[in-house]
């Protein structure tokens, strides 16, 4: 009976131990690199998600920025000036994930 109750337990352990290095392993090289810019410059839009920059709302707005699909920050029609002066100065300064900056217009 405790012979029993060990080897369940010891299976588990080994089991557990093994699908830990296989979550380890697959995070490693499965992972999905995201830009860090698009977090900052979802940050700094006016987070209404309103569509009127033709996006689907501020997240996208922010990632097509950062990938050159968009260029002009005013498309966002609802952020102020000093807000679109603060992403173009980060979008100036801060590089991305390639190592190159990406050129944007206020
Ligand atoms: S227009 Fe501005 S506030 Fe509206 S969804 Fe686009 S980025 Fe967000």
């Amino acid at each position: 009976m405790l012979y029993d109750i060990l080897l369940a337990v010891g299976v588990m352990v080994i089991l557990a131990i093994a699908l830990g290095l296989l979550l380890a392993v697959a995070s490693k090289y499965l992972e999905v690199k995201v830009d860090p810019r698009i977090e900052a410059v979802t940050a700094m839009l006016p987070g209404f998600n309103c569509g009127a920059c033709g996006c689907a709302g501020c997240a996208d707005m922010a990632a097509s920025l950062v990938k050159g699909t968009k260029t002009v920050i005013s498309s966002c029609k609802p952020s102020k000036p000093d807000a679109r002066a603060k992403i173009k100065a980060y979008m100036d300064k801060t590089p991305g994930l390639d190592g190159k900056i990406t050129e944007v217009t206020i």
